[in-house]
């Protein structure tokens, strides 16, 4: 069995309102050093390394390992699935990326929408090569890039999209051998047609909570009601209205009282509302959690970002005062 990654819970940052998660997530990362030596072998062949993050947890959804995997490399980061995020902070996200050297662009694969401005992105990217190249008398040479990212971040999704056809299946498997496939998308751009998968990067209890969320790690080894009441009391926290609007519940203020502080209590007032009912008379809080998950990840509970940029510049001064 491969090392794996666990998460294990109780701890008091500001995710655990009442400080008691016992969310279990173990992850076992598989191929994953196969997979790594493959991509470290098609880096090679690239100018360009399209990164696609989750817009509402853009650095939970990636791995830095990759800054090294691709150093030397132009670099361009989409922020996928931004339909789904809070538009404010995508633009923070945006200017927070760009500050650190990356390009960005904010894409929703699905619809295509962002998709068009990608050439001249590129173009700037990759400005260096390009110059680089006609110093050499190579004219014409198309950049050649490779899309990265963690599992269900949306690489099939953009990849099909973003070269107008069903050219890449999705759900790839991490450490598949190819045979390195180019998709020519016009005179100037080339693309590797699989994807490279990364892992995600379980850093502490947070980043596997948010990934877990996002849908990046598999649902069928998580607690799905205790996963449901972290998502709730993140939203009571972030977007109270959001969850008063859609199941309900008590009003901001009163989210804050004593007695409603109870992500369980949340939870079984969700299956209440949805008359989410076992034979018994029981609530069915596995069916109210599966409600609230898909909620969430469908984008029916509004736009919503999880993760901000403020807070993580936050915690990193509190980490290194507290050195
Ligand atoms: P991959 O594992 O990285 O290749 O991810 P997929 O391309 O299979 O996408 C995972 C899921 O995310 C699919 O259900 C896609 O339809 C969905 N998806 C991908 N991109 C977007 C996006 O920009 N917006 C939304 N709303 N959904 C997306």
């Amino acid at each position: 069995m491969d090392a794996g990654l666990s998460v294990y819970g109780h701890s008091a940052d500001p995710f655990s309102l009442t400080g008691g998660i016992v969310l279990n997530i173990q992850w076992y990362p598989g191929h994953m050093t196969k997979a790594k030596r493959a991509m470290k072998e098609d880096i090679r062949l690239i100018d360009l390394i399209i990164e696609l993050v989750d817009a509402r947890a853009p650095l939970a959804s990636r791995n830095p390992d990759i800054d090294e995997l691709g150093k030397g490399k132009a670099r361009l980061i989409l922020l996928n699935k931004s339909d789904l995020a809070e538009e404010r902070w995508n633009a923070a996200w945006s200017g927070w990326f760009q500050e650190k050297g990356f390009y960005v662009m904010e894409v929703n694969s699905r619809s295509g929408n962002g998709l068009k401005r990608i050439g001249s992105v590129v173009a700037d990217a990759c400005r260096e090569k390009l110059e680089r190249d006609r110093r050499r008398g190579i004219l014409n040479r198309p950049v050649r890039a490779m899309v990265v990212g963690i599992p269900n971040v949306g690489k099939s999704t953009f990849i099909n999209s973003f070269a107008g056809k069903a050219c890449t299946k999705t759900g790839n498997k991490p450490g598949v051998t190819k045979g390195n496939q180019w998709i020519r998308l016009n005179k100037t751009l080339e693309l590797l047609d699989t994807p490279g998968i990364l892992w995600p990067k379980f850093e502490d209890q947070k980043v596997g909570l948010l990934l877990a969320m996002l849908g990046s790690i598999n649902d069928e080894i998580l607690n799905r009601e205790e996963l449901a009441a972290e998502l709730l009391k993140l939203m009571k926290i972030r977007y109270p209205e959001a969850i008063k609007e859609r199941y309900g519940m008590p009003s901001a203020e009163d989210f804050m009282k004593e007695e409603n502080t109870d992500s369980a209590a949340m939870l079984e007032k969700v299956a209440e509302v949805r008359s989410c009912l076992m034979k018994g008379g029981e609530f069915d809080l596995a069916k109210a959690a599966g409600i609230v998950i898909d909620d969430f990840r469908s984008g029916r509970l509004g736009r919503i970002t999880l993760e901000v940029p403020e807070e993580k510049e936050a915690e990193k001064t509190g980490k290194a005062a507290a050195k």
